[in-house]
């Protein structure tokens, strides 16, 4: 649309055209109409680059549910719902998803595992060492799995192709008549921010201050009988103030070998694995201790069709961060060949047909920038009484469905799944339960 054909003002405009600008700008669309209270005329989406032009266009596409917290739990739930409505169109591949994992973060797989059965989420968990071992080797028989004590096996989830789910998000909002721009200015009563990386950018831009009072959860001052409280007494002792957003770099990559695949057993798609270790992670290539752990890796497919795509622990940047130009565009957003070393290394600590191959993958490298909460899970809320932020703290490939949530939020008078990634629960000292991953993200 150009600057002419621009309205001067719209009901709703939705910044951002990766997965969550445009699901909620779908799904508010959906909304308006299914209430009679107006209709995807009522809705632009500004965007200053191109579709996908965000985290949502270079994600691995991870789709699982191997979340502690239980409202993400079902978050995700809504999402892969989504993503079976269309399997074709957003380019989903329900392969399952693999957690392997040692005996620390045992307990974590059981409890997880009692959440999806809840909430109807097929999954299977497998304890003890040699259990593991003979479910892992059924699908790969080559599976080292010394220390891994338990396996969260999601028969739901596995991943989609980022491009396609964007393409196809974008053609749900336009089907609902929601017009894309990124042209011009507007007037709007309600403005809704999808802006992933950039969402401390937007943060600012609304004139927000750039830290957050956070109630400290263990200062067990005047305790009431037995339990401790948080102390408020006003002063501000009780609370800690912490940053709206926290950059982390974000490592993945695409490697392949001439001579050997990530093929199952029965020569098929496997599901993606996810692989935590606390042993020593050696050099495929030297033997030279990389990480003396944790350490983690997670793998799928290559998006090429071949070979194996992935990624492992983030590294954390601090406050400040260059986001331009974005993702692959920017050397300084992808992966060196430390990152080359460390992710083979642990494909060939769990795969004996990658062992000893260390010099001879081909290298795709990639990987981002993405922008945390204070506490590493979503913000989603009226950050002021006329614009509304879905601030991911980069969950967010796999939430394409938090739009439906963020619809009944705004149109249909309320999401009480969504209470739970409010912003006042900083202040209240009610974050997310935190598991014993290496990951920020668990
Ligand atoms: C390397 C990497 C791998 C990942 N892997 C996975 C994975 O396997 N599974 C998973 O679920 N998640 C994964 N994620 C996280 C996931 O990609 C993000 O959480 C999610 O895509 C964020 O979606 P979004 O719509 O909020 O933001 P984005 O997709 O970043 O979209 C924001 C859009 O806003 C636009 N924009 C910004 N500022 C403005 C402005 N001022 N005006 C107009 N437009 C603006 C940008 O151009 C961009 O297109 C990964 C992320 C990265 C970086």
């Amino acid at each position: 649309m150009s600057q002419e054909q621009l309205p001067e003002s719209a009901p709703y405009v939705v910044l951002g055209g990766g997965v969550h600008g445009l699901s909620s700008a779908y799904h508010i669309a959906q909304a308006l109409e299914e209430t009679g209270e107006g209709s995807g005329s009522d809705v632009i989406v500004l965007e200053k680059k191109h579709l996908a032009a965000g985290a949502s266009g270079i994600a691995c596409g991870v789709v699982r549910n191997f979340y502690f917290s239980p409202p993400m739990a079902e978050v995700i739930r809504v999402s892969v719902e989504l993503f079976e409505t269309d399997p074709a169109g957003f380019g989903y591949h329900p392969v399952g998803y693999i957690a392997a994992v040692p005996e620390v973060q045992a307990e974590d797989c059981v409890a997880i595992q009692k959440q999806q059965a809840e909430i109807g989420y097929r999954s299977d968990v497998i304890l003890g060492e040699k259990a593991c071992q003979e479910h892992m080797q059924a699908i790969f028989p080559d599976w080292n799995g010394e220390g891994i004590d338990a396996v969260l096996h999601e028969r739901q989830g596995g991943w989609a192709e980022t491009n396609k789910t964007v393409e196809n998000l974008g053609r749900l909002a336009r089907s609902k008549g929601v017009v894309e721009t990124d042209h011009g200015s507007i007037e709007t009563d309600l403005f809704v921010a999808g802006a992933g990386p950039w969402g401390g950018h937007v943060w600012r831009m609304l004139g927000l201050p750039p830290e957050v009072r956070v109630a400290r959860k263990e200062k067990p001052t005047s305790p009431v009988g037995d339990s401790p409280r948080v102390e408020a007494d006003g002063n501000g002792s009780g609370y800690e103030t912490k940053p709206i957003v926290t950059y982390w770099k974000l490592q993945e990559g695409d490697y392949w070998l001439d001579d050997v695949e990530l093929a199952d057993s029965s020569g098929k798609e496997p599901p993606v694995v996810h692989l935590d270790h606390v042993v020593p992670l050696r050099s495929d290539r030297d033997g030279h201790v990389i990480d003396q752990g944790p350490w983690g890796i997670y793998y799928k497919i290559g998006r090429r069709g071949f070979g194996v795509q992935g990624g492992g622990v983030p590294i954390k940047l601090g406050t400040e961060t260059e986001l331009e130009p974005y993702g692959h565009d920017n050397p300084e957003h992808i992966v060196g060949d430390d990152f080359t070393d460390y992710f083979t290394a642990g494909l060939a600590w769990a795969h004996e047909r990658f062992r000893g191959k260390g010099d001879e993958w081909h290298t795709d490298p990639h990987g981002g920038i993405g922008a945390f909460t204070p506490d590493n899970y979503p913000v989603v809320d009226f950050v002021l009484p006329n614009a509304y932020m879905v601030m991911d703290s980069n969950h967010g490939f796999k939430m394409i469905g938090m739009g439906r949530l963020v619809a009944n939020d705004i149109v249909r008078g309320g999401e009480n799944r969504l209470d739970p990634f409010r912003l006042a629960r900083y202040e209240r000292g009610v974050t997310h339960a935190v598991s014993h991953s290496p990951y920020p993200w668990n």
